[in-house]
């Protein structure tokens, strides 16, 4: 059985990885069932660079916990770029406006900076991309994208984060990312991309 600690203490994100990748002999694991205590400066300018420092860190910090042995690690970073917000929020995602994970506060600012924005200028993508470091530290890289377009208002229940805004283009602007139930939104999210494409390297 091979060991895999998930750089992130959230369960949900956990479970979404370890059914995606499904991978016999594996077992996933969080920081939190892993003992292992990492929670460093995601300062970097790119997604691969925030995803880099928290597998590096998540990785010398499962050394230093006794009876764990040498582990793999899986670390992921995603976020929305707005076209014209240059990208905007980017990096800065889950703070947009000021508070770490204020979904409903973030969402109202993205509206906020949109609000003259014709809707043929509101496109958008979420990217998620995702550090693998095998038990020796050897590292691949996957990454997924989901082109769409940013609505008017909050639609829907479903999912997290800019999810409610978000108008994929292969659903031609008829249902936000956050009207369809978790499996339908991996067929085709950002995070379901880059975890095929990660299975795809992996099991080579
Ligand atoms: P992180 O990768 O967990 O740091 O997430 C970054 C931020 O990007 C989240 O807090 C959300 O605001 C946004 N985000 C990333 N993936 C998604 C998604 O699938 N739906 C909606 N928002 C997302």
């Amino acid at each position: 059985m091979r060991t895999v600690i998930i750089a992130s203490n959230n369960a949900h994100k956990a479970d979404e990885i370890a059914n995606a990748l499904d991978l016999e002999e594996w077992r996933f694991l969080t920081l939190r069932q892993a003992g292992v205590d990492s929670d460093p400066a995601e300062d970097a300018d790119t997604f691969l660079g925030n995803a880099r420092i928290k597998a590096y860190a998540a990785q010398a910090a499962a050394r230093n916990v006794e009876g764990l042995g040498k582990v793999a690690v899986l670390a992921d970073d995603s976020g929305l770029e707005v076209d014209a917000l240059h990208g905007a929020p980017g990096v800065f995602s889950a703070r947009y406006a000021g508070q770490d994970g204020d979904d409903a506060a973030n969402n109202a600012k993205l509206l906020e900076e949109l609000a003259s924005t014709a809707d043929a200028e509101r496109t958008a993508r979420f990217v998620c991309t995702l550090v693998f470091l095998d038990e020796e530290g050897v590292e691949t890289v996957a990454r997924g994208t989901i082109e769409g377009r940013i609505g008017r208002e909050p639609r829907g229940t479903e999912g997290f984060g800019y999810d409610p805004l978000f108008l994929p283009d292969a659903y031609e602007g008829a249902r936000t990312l956050a009207e369809v139930d978790q499996q339908t939104k991996s067929a085709i999210s950002h995070r379901g991309d880059a975890l095929r494409a990660l299975k795809e390297l992996l099991s080579a």
